[in-house]
């Protein structure tokens, strides 16, 4: 899995200068290959006068294996992306997705410069008076965007399926359905995010409080021991109402759309207090019925596509993701090989929703991370 010219998006001297900065970093360990690996998106995104700060920034990065709680983290203040001396005993494909995600952070970071604009009740926060500012709970962030970006980057280069922050990722998808890629792209990569999620959010005529606590309530699933108040919006809510908004009343109508809603409200991590929370959404009632009708679409799919064997849940729905404007329904199964261990497989399916028919189903790539993966890729350019 080398880099194609095309991943460089026309960027070959940054692409050298970015080689260089990682090549020359000591500390960077074991992620100078997935550094290469996430080149594209950073190469697609950044803006010529934000070069020179995400090259320093990748020049004081480092890793470190240590005793932490979960799989990795990465902290800004230090500028280290750390990995948890527990898992880097697993799977090698379980510690690329998880390293991918922390690097996502840094990328997300410092792709647009370092300026960030918290917003305070809707408004810039750089527009109200010192006073105005009364403790934390005042700021509005967008945890639910930062985690979901980093598993759906992820999912569209390495994993083609949702490895956390399920919720996130699958409302993110489904903005990616009604407003278009570009569109999320644009705001997930802007360094104001929670800003241009808040300008949607006031398209659809919601005022400063419901908007404020809709963050709050969206953060919440995302990490639910940050915010103690009861949630009051759900995901689906503001899905539905983006879709009327941008495509037109009828979503009942949309069997895709219904497809993702039905996925929504299976997001909420089962071991979490959230579990099932669209029942107490504003849609609650017109959805059970589409819901019903999504469970039999699910094991419809799930039939066709042969992908369960006999126990596994046959309703169980799939993650859903846009790969280069495609879009992709997936699933990761567990096959016993022959030493006894098992080998996880991932199901991506092509489904024609509106005529109910089977597109395409393969089975994704497993991962490879050959060493030194960018100088394959200098001596085949240099070939040319
Ligand atoms: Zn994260």
């Amino acid at each position: 899995m080398g880099l194609a010219k095309d991943d460089l998006h026309g960027q070959y001297a940054f692409f050298l200068d970015y080689t260089e900065r990682v090549e020359k970093n000591n500390k960077l360990g074991d992620l100078r290959e997935f550094l290469i690996r996430l080149f594209p998106e950073v190469a697609k995104h950044i803006q010529d006068e934000n070069k020179a700060l995400f090259l320093d920034k990748l020049s004081q990065l480092q890793f470190e294996i240590g005793d932490i709680e979960f799989g990795g983290q990465y902290d800004n203040y230090s500028e280290k992306v750390l990995f948890s001396n527990k898992y880097y005993q697993w799977e090698e494909f379980d510690n690329c997705f998880i390293l991918y995600h922390e690097l996502m952070h840094f990328v997300d970071r410092y792709i647009d410069g370092t300026e960030q604009c918290l917003t305070y009740n809707g408004q810039d926060f750089s527009d109200i008076e010192d006073s105005a500012y009364n403790g934390d709970d005042l700021l509005v962030d967008s945890f639910f965007a930062e985690e979901g970006m980093a598993d759906l980057y992820v999912a569209k280069a390495l994993s083609k399926s949702y490895d956390s922050y399920y919720a996130a990722c699958n409302f993110l998808t489904t903005m990616e359905y009604i407003y278009g890629s570009d569109l999320v792209e644009d705001m997930l990569f802007d360094r104001n995010t929670p800003r241009k999620f808040i300008s949607l959010l006031q398209e659809l005529g919601y005022d400063n409080a419901k908007i404020v606590k809709i963050m709050k309530d969206f953060n919440a699933y995302t990490y639910d021991y940050w915010d103690a108040e009861p949630v009051s919006y759900s995901f689906e809510d503001v899905l539905v109402d983006m879709y009327q908004k941008k495509i037109g009343s009828d979503w009942q109508k949309d069997p895709l759309f219904c497809y993702l809603l039905y996925n929504q409200t299976r997001a909420y991590t089962p071991d979490r207090s959230f579990s099932g929370n669209y029942l107490h959404s504003e849609i609650a009632e017109v959805a059970e019925k589409e819901m019903a009708e999504m469970r039999e679409r699910c094991a419809a799919i799930n039939r066709t596509a042969e992908v369960f064997q006999e126990e596994d849940d046959p309703e169980k729905s799939h993650a859903v993701i846009f790969i280069d404007g495609v879009l992709w329904l997936s699933e990761r199964t567990w096959i016993l090989n022959e030493k006894d261990e098992y080998d996880m497989e991932i199901h991506l399916i092509r489904y024609d929703f509106e005529n109910e028919t089977l597109l395409e189903h393969k089975i994704a790539d497993m991962l490879e991370f050959p060493e030194n993966l960018h100088k394959e890729y200098l001596e085949k350019s240099q070939e040319q």
